[in-house]
């Protein structure tokens, strides 16, 4: 006879296929809602067939709300999702939600980069403001919900200042440039903790965390 017990249901979808943000996540969650087990309970999109979806919208908030929404329908499970990037004050919020494919091709990071920095490259000093922003929502499905389909949105900031030049091996996208206020390293130069306890994408899933345990509870 077999003493393993079985593996318990999913109860969270994270609407990625990014095995980062699920790892980043899991942490945040341990022991954090009762009677949860992170490694086997919050999954990524792929695990439960959840849908690729079209960012479509035209915030953050909206692009989050589209994934979560339609992972929790196509689910039936409480979903959460993200969506984030740079925003340079002196381009009015650029790259923003187009941070991903500012070059012309999704995700070609480096050349995202040499692009930014080209076209910042007169800009002073004082003027080189910019933040990482994440918007992070989290969706109910209606099948799930005697009051219909729920959903919240919260928000993180990680403000800085734009390098001259990429700074350090760490991180990904445009984390060699943006230097965090009050340090003196590039987000690249960061470890990953020093990074996750400052990010964007942090504050905002912390400050979800109220919302996904009432989500989940008795469920
Ligand atoms: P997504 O929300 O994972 O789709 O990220 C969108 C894009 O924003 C990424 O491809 C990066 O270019 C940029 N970005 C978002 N968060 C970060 C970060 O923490 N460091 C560096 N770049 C980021």
């Amino acid at each position: 006879m077999s003493d393993q017990s079985p593996t318990p249901a999913p109860r969270l979808v994270l609407a990625t296929h990014n095995k980062g943000k699920l790892r980043e996540l899991r942490e945040l969650l341990r022991g954090q809602v009762p009677g949860l087990d992170v490694d086997t309970q919050v999954v990524d999109a792929s695990a439960v067939g959840g849908p690729d979806v079209a960012e479509t919208g035209v915030t953050f908030a909206e692009n989050s709300l589209l994934k979560a929404r339609a992972v929790a329908e196509a689910t039936g499970l409480v979903a959460i999702a993200d969506d984030s990037g740079l925003s340079v004050d002196v381009l009015g919020g650029a790259p923003g939600i187009f941070s991903a494919r500012w070059a012309g091709r999704h995700g070609d990071d480096a050349a995202n980069l040499r692009l930014l920095l080209a076209q910042l490259a007169d800009v002073p000093d004082p003027h080189r403001g910019a933040a990482f922003v994440c918007a992070a929502a989290l969706a109910v499905p209606s099948s799930a919900s005697p009051d219909g389909a729920r959903e919240v949105v919260e928000y993180g900031q990680l403000a800085g200042t734009l390098l001259r030049e990429p700074r350090g091996e760490g991180g990904f996208g445009y984390d060699p440039v943006l230097q965090p206020l009050g340090m003196d390293r590039s987000c690249a130069e960061l470890s990953p903790e020093e990074k996750n306890a400052i990010s964007h994408r942090g504050q905002a899933f912390r400050a979800l965390l109220p919302a996904i345990v009432e989500a989940l509870a008795g469920r």
